[in-house]
């Protein structure tokens, strides 16, 4: 437990106490330490809410006076039952560190003790500064998250080191729900939730759809250069394909099943790798055919639970780029080694690939525990090496991480860390030694034997719908040219009179490849039509009035003010340039 988590959990046991203080009633229950801050679990016999937390904290400010350590003390089973008789969550976890074997302490700080493991600050009142704390807000959450379970009250509480950094936090939480993608998503007209499709579920305007077309376009653009092939790919399957490649057990209740005609078992695809083994499958392989590169850009469905779902961040329907690559060992580093130059072109486009906005986690297996990892030591221990050089030679900010590689492969996870410093995984390139042997995938080498070939997974942007909400966030809805569903909107200000020289512009614009459009209806006023253009938060519009039909100039507007008296010429020079 790192400090700040046993400072976090320590003023969790504060919380329990104060509140057993105002309300001895209570039963308490967990109080771990989370990001951020921590939560303690409780029910109540009586109902609480956001405004009773004033009081609470109020109370436990009071009460961090008296409590300076934490005396732990080992008790038997029924000396804990005792002390907690009646409250039958303690009792349950009583029982459960019976069964393990485990010893049982209480811990007692000022006049409150509690059960508990341990992870406690040395000296609560000259280690917390409790202007670095605050009680958040209440939420309901059953006990052990099963929804068998009783409801329990959940208050959360934040707490930092220093109150700068609580302040900071909560600024910074305040940009981000004005960022919220699902506010400013609603506001530019991009998606939309129907009760009748179902939660998690999202449905794409055409607005949405062109940004999703761009993204797609985009990395098909960039991938083609390294041999990239489409292919293309039903989105159900026999549950024999999934049994094949071992992730039945594991998976299928988190899948949707599909009830046909036939007798056979069928599901909707949570993944694609195993679909495209079977493209690979479909004729013998010779070494002189690898690597193959199969892409598509194609969704997967994931019964997630509802409770979960979060807008475009957590969706039930998921659109990956994704791609397979079946080579040989020899091919690793060339075809990884294009994997980060995709991913990077990538998002130096989306301005993200800056010092300090990403890094990389090169996940490898865990010393300590190598029996747990399937396939080849000898290729393990090569790939590995190859990763870390490529992380080397590319200069790419990375970590190598013990123990976070899958059970079939090391791979390299792409970190990126949007306006608001919160960090996204989005692309990756993961080795696979394991299924391509379930699926039995072979090739001749150059002597005439059979071999088995590596397969690597690899994703760009990750989940189209997680990367719109984080391209929304990360720009406040202000997307880069590139990825604006219209770029440049025209107003002539009396569309009679400046409509002609208008449509001069709009068609020198279209020809230099822009997305945009003459508004020179009738219906809105101008005043109506540049409020409009700012609240869809489109890159440009132009105004033409009587000074620029006359002159043959445009002025200019962008959310960063007004540029007058620029040349046709010029501006469309200028949005060529920034297209490229
Ligand atoms: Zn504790
Ligand atoms: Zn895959």
């Amino acid at each position: 437990m790192t400090h700040i988590e046993k400072k976090r959990h320590s003023i969790a046991h504060l919380l329990a106490a104060a509140t057993l203080k105002l309300y001895p009633d209570t039963k308490i229950t967990l109080g771990p330490a989370i990001e951020h801050g921590f939560y303690y679990d409780m029910e109540f016999s009586n109902t609480i809410s956001d405004s009773d937390l004033k009081k609470i904290q109020k109370t436990m400010k009071k009460m961090a006076n008296s409590w300076s350590t934490f005396e732990s003390k080992e008790v038997s089973p029924n000396e804990a039952r005792e002390f907690f008789a009646g409250n039958e969550y303690k009792l349950e976890l009583i029982d459960e560190i019976e069964k393990k074997g485990e010893p049982i302490t209480l811990y007692t700080s000022g006049d409150f003790t509690d059960l508990c493991r341990g992870g406690h600050v040395e000296n609560f009142k000259e280690e917390i500064d409790m202007n670095a704390f605050k009680l958040d807000r209440v939420a309901g959450a059953y006990w052990r998250g099963d929804e068998n379970n009783p409801m329990l009250t959940r208050i959360y509480g934040l707490a930092f080191d220093t109150k700068e950094e609580l302040d900071e936090y909560l600024q910074q939480r305040d940009e981000a729900k004005k960022r919220d993608h699902r506010k400013i998503g609603k506001e530019l007209g991009l998606f939309t939730f129907s009760e009748k499709v179902g939660p998690g579920l999202p449905l794409f305007t055409p607005k949405g759809t062109k940004i999703r077309d761009l993204v797609v376009d985009k990395i098909d653009r960039i991938q083609s250069q390294f041999g990239y092939e489409k292919v293309c790919i039903p989105h159900i399957t026999k549950s024999d394909l999934y049994k094949t490649s071992g992730h039945w057990d594991k998976y299928k209740d988190d899948l949707f099943h599909v009830k046909g005609k036939s007798d056979a078992e069928f599901v909707m695809k949570p993944m694609n790798c195993p679909h495209h083994t079977q493209v690979y499958d479909a004729e013998p392989r010779s070494y002189r055919d690898l690597p193959l590169r199969y892409a598509e850009t194609t969704m997967v469905y994931r019964d997630e639970q509802a409770g979960e779902l979060m807008g475009l961040s957590r969706v039930r329907s998921i659109s990956q780029d994704d791609g397979h690559i079946f080579c040989t060992p020899d091919h690793i580093k060339q075809e990884v080694n294009n994997i980060v130059s995709i991913i990077k072109e990538f998002y130096t486009a989306m301005d993200m690939f800056n010092d300090g906005d990403y890094w990389v986690s090169l996940s490898v297996r865990d010393s300590q525990d190598l029996d747990k990892y399937i396939g080849d030591d000898e290729l393990w221990d090569k790939a590995e090496i190859i990763l870390e050089d490529i992380a080397k030679e590319n200069n790419l900010h990375y970590k190598r991480v013990e123990g976070e590689a899958a059970f079939y492969g090391p791979k390299l996870d792409f970190q990126f860390k949007d306006a608001l410093g919160r960090e996204w995984q989005l692309g990756t390139a993961q080795l696979d030694f394991v299924q391509p042997a379930r699926f039995e995938l072979e090739y001749t080498d150059n002597e005439g034997n059979k071999q088995t070939p590596v397969m690597i997974h690899r994703a760009v942007a990750g989940s189209l719908e997680r990367f719109m909400a984080l391209s929304i966030e990360h720009f406040a809805g202000y997307f880069p040219l590139w990825l604006a569903p219209l770029q440049i909107a025209i107003i002539p200000i009396k569309p009679d009179i400046h409509g002609d020289y208008a449509e001069t512009i709009r068609q020198a614009l279209q020809e230099a490849g822009a997305r945009v459009e003459l508004w020179d209806d009738d219906h809105d006023g101008f005043g109506k039509k540049v409020r409009r253009a700012k609240n869809e938060k489109i890159p440009y519009w132009i105004i033409i009035g009587d000074e620029e039909t006359d002159s043959k100039t445009l002025t200019i507007e962008s959310k960063n003010g007004q540029q007058k008296n620029i040349s046709m010429e010029e501006f469309v020079a200028s949005i060529q340039d920034k297209l490229k």
